[in-house]
């Protein structure tokens, strides 16, 4: 069996939910799994803020605005009195629900469950709407299978085991609609894997069915070699390995959440990432092989840090690594790029949280330089020094000022940092150096 992952665009409007209809519906078994409406999740952050805030008025005008634009939506898709009207109360029900909230009083759970709402109602709508047009299929909650644990980790015994359970009641159904993003966590109540987490449960889906493959459809061909939105003339890629889409998606390709290759890689499913708008287009293709060597893609993170350790005591020194990785293990925060000389260590980290408390215990024993607004760069592929442009890299040193640079790690990744003003230019000037190979 298949899972099927769309995301906001895809059920973002009827044009779009027929195209979806139209991919599903060919006969096979499959589990498709939604995103929130394009924009939902955006919305349902912003009420939930509000009332965070109390500001409870414009929670509601909020909520009514997107009430209004549910009930539009509903009426297009849905010609059938009977299933536009069950929608349109399940529907009322989930935005009363939403009213409610703005009378309790906030917690990290009342926002979860707002955040919720969304891929509770997309899955409805597009249920309802497979049922209008005489297809085989049948909702399931996400709440009844997926589950974190304490440390937000999938539960996978419990994932496989509820899901065998789920999908035996409804064995007669042809296609099964389930949430993508929302989950319950270790205590039972709602929870969710993340913004842009629909993928992520797609891939867990996949690895507790032993799909055949999972399928990302998304409103772009494919992974890009660089990103669209800064760089002209990008292309899709059609085949990468896990490790480099691992790398791709962790240091800033959107298209995927960045753990979304870690449940399949084990079993070697495929994931293939596609376009709802040209089903046909091949897309691009992540398996356990490395099809081309050299570097296939550039993919930029933004809001680093980095923070440069230096000591006298270093020279010679053992154990000094050892002290302040664990510093950065006691405020659980994750360290992205290092780089090391025989006076300093520089490193990135993502989350700033602790970034005090760290400093100061770093300053017990070094001196402590902090740069922030910083992007990584991430150059990924396959025996990436094989690349016939790779050596026009240190080229770059000419045009920009680079913090550090990173290479060895693993041979799918040379990462660069450099001030986030310098981000766009970079990643220009490396296309050109590296995919369009402009002589200097
Ligand atoms: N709806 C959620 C979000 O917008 C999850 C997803 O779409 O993957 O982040």
């Amino acid at each position: 069996m298949k899972v099927l992952k769309f995301g906001g665009t895809s059920v973002g409007s009827v044009e779009n939910m027929t195209n979806v209809k139209n991919i599903i519906n060919d006969g096979n078994k499959k589990i498709v799994v939604l995103s929130a409406m394009s924009g939902t999740t955006n919305s349902l952050v912003d009420i939930a803020n509000n009332i965070k805030v109390s500001n409870t008025d414009k929670a509601l005008q909020d909520i009514n605005a997107l009430h209004e634009k549910y009930i539009l939506v509903i009426d297009a898709l849905l010609s059938d009195a009977t299933l536009n009207g069950l929608t349109k109360t399940y529907v009322a029900e989930r935005f009363n629900f939403l009213i409610e909230c703005t009378y309790k009083s906030f917690s990290q759970l009342i926002e979860n469950e707002i955040l919720a709402q969304g891929e509770l109602m997309s899955t409805f709508m597009f249920n309802s709407f497979l049922q209008q047009e005489g297809i085989n299929s049948c909702l399931l909650s996400a709440l009844d299978f997926m589950k974190i644990d304490a440390h937000k980790e999938p539960s996978f015994n419990y994932i496989q085991n509820n899901l065998q359970t789920v999908l035996s009641e409804a064995d007669t159904a042809e296609i099964y609609i389930t949430q993508g993003f929302i989950c319950l966590d270790d205590t039972g109540e709602v929870s969710n894997l993340q913004r842009g987490g629909s993928d992520y449960t797609a891939t867990i889906i996949g690895a507790a069915i032993k799909a055949e493959e999972v399928q990302i459809w998304t409103d772009i061909d494919g992974m890009h070699n660089n990103d669209p939105r800064f760089v002209e003339g990008t292309k899709p890629i059609s085949d990468l390995s896990f490790d480099e889409a691992a790398e791709l998606a962790y240091f800033g390709a959107k298209i995927l959440h960045p753990q979304t290759i870690l449940p399949v890689r084990k079993d070697g499913i495929p994931v293939r990432l596609k376009n709802t708008m040209d089903p046909i287009a091949k897309g691009t293709s992540i398996t356990g092989n490395h099809v081309e060597t050299g570097i296939k893609a550039i993919a930029a993170k933004d809001n680093i840090t980095a923070i440069k350790i230096k000591s006298g005591r270093m020279l010679q020194a053992h154990g000094f690594l050892k002290k302040v990785f664990e510093i950065f293990e006691t405020y659980e925060t994750s360290i992205d790029m290092i780089t090391t000389s025989e006076v300093a260590v520089s490193l990135t980290i993502d989350d700033d949280r602790n970034l005090e408390q760290i400093v100061s215990e770093l300053e017990k024993f070094s001196n402590i330089e902090i740069d922030t607004n910083q992007s990584i760069i991430c150059l990924v592929g396959h025996a990436i020094v094989d690349h016939e442009g790779t050596h026009k890299l240190f080229k770059i040193l000419k045009d920009v000022n680079i913090r550090m640079i990173s290479y060895g790690g693993s041979r799918n990744n040379i990462s660069l940092l450099v001030d986030t003003e310098n981000k766009i230019k970079t990643l220009q000037k490396l296309n050109g150096y590296l995919f369009e190979l402009v002589t200097l």
